[in-house]
């Protein structure tokens, strides 16, 4: 090839160049991952995030990583990250490969948003809160003297779209993206990444395949898709883990759920998790290494229930 001929690398290229992330392997077609945001110490509802992705992602002989979600600086809190990833150690769970942080990701980020913008996908708003009164938050079109001081950056949805999600866990799940969520932001008007965009280039520039979260995050899903499919990125598999229910049927409050985990004594909650994921049959172990060989060797993925009741949870007594 000519020397001058400059060749042009896909985005997906750009955004895994320099970055050392190791390429997903053949023996491992699975690659799962936790992505904890450091805006405070792990609770009962991450613990199940945590050991319900490295529980599925060992089941299928895969890998498993460990991601640091601090785009929304103003909502990290210092030193929590360190006590996240302590008390994960705790229970024995440890990323594959080094652990990576959205906050140095800019430049990936910038790379995807200036693509969608070439292509018209993405544009520019200073619609404001109040400007989107009317039509309930949802932006279909910019209002004619928008009141917003600084510029958003949004992704057009186009008229009629729906999105269709089979997750492992929850189902068919399907959202009419222009008319429940509209055209969303992607870079805030206070000049942060907004989430949506952050997870999907992390999880195609870690070859990730499969998403798997609290159930809180399925109506996320759809918009991720449809930015892979805007980004021309890999598609994701999704299990969305069940919701947690107080034993009277109602949703736990976020407060009970938002206990914090104790790592130096981690049986007690990882039997609770082992409960709310529908696996009957307690383990009987004494240290969380042996308590995760014996969980995969025991653990069935069909079992998982679409939402699970503290008032089943035999260890938890009816309490997180
Ligand atoms: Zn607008």
């Amino acid at each position: 090839m000519a020397p001058h001929v400059k060749i042009k690398p896909r985005l997906w290229q750009i955004m895994t160049l320099n970055t050392g992330f190791r390429p997903i392997t053949t023996e491992s077609r699975y690659r799962g991952r936790f992505a904890p945001s450091p805006t405070g110490p792990l609770h009962l509802g991450s613990l199940m995030a945590a050991i319900g992705s490295w529980l599925l992602a060992r089941h299928a002989r895969g890998e498993w990583l460990i991601r640091i979600e601090d785009v929304d600086t103003p909502r990290c809190i210092a030193g929590i990250e360190e006590d996240q990833l302590r008390t994960l150690a705790g229970f024995g769970l440890h990323s594959d490969l080094p652990v990576i942080r959205q906050s140095a990701r800019q430049e990936a980020y910038r790379a995807a948003l200036q693509s969608l913008l070439n292509t018209g996908d993405a544009f520019r708003c200073r619609c404001s809160r109040s400007d989107l009164r009317d039509t309930g938050g949802i932006h279909r079109h910019c209002v004619s003297q928008p009141s917003g001081h600084a510029e958003a950056i949004r992704l057009r949805i186009p008229d009629g779209l729906a999105i269709a999600i089979d997750d492992a866990v929850q189902g068919h799940f399907v959202q009419a993206l222009d008319r429940d969520v509209g055209d969303f932001v992607l870079f805030r008007s206070d000049a942060l990444w907004a989430y949506q965009l952050a997870v999907v280039v992390d999880d195609a520039a870690q070859q990730i395949t499969h998403v798997v979260r609290g159930a809180d995050l399925l109506d996320s899903a759809p918009r991720q898709r449809f930015l892979q499919q805007r980004l021309a990125l890999p598609t994701t598999h999704y299990s969305h883990l069940p919701l947690v229910l107080d034993s009277d049927g109602n949703k736990l409050s976020k407060s009970s759920l938002a206990l914090p985990v104790d790592g130096k004594n981690p049986i007690p909650a990882m039997s609770a998790v082992w409960g709310l994921l529908g696996q009957i049959e307690p383990i009987k172990v004494a240290s969380p290494e042996a308590w995760l060989l014996e969980a995969v060797r025991r653990f069935d993925p069909l079992k998982i229930p679409r939402s699970t009741s503290t008032g089943s949870c035999p260890p938890c007594h009816g309490r997180v």
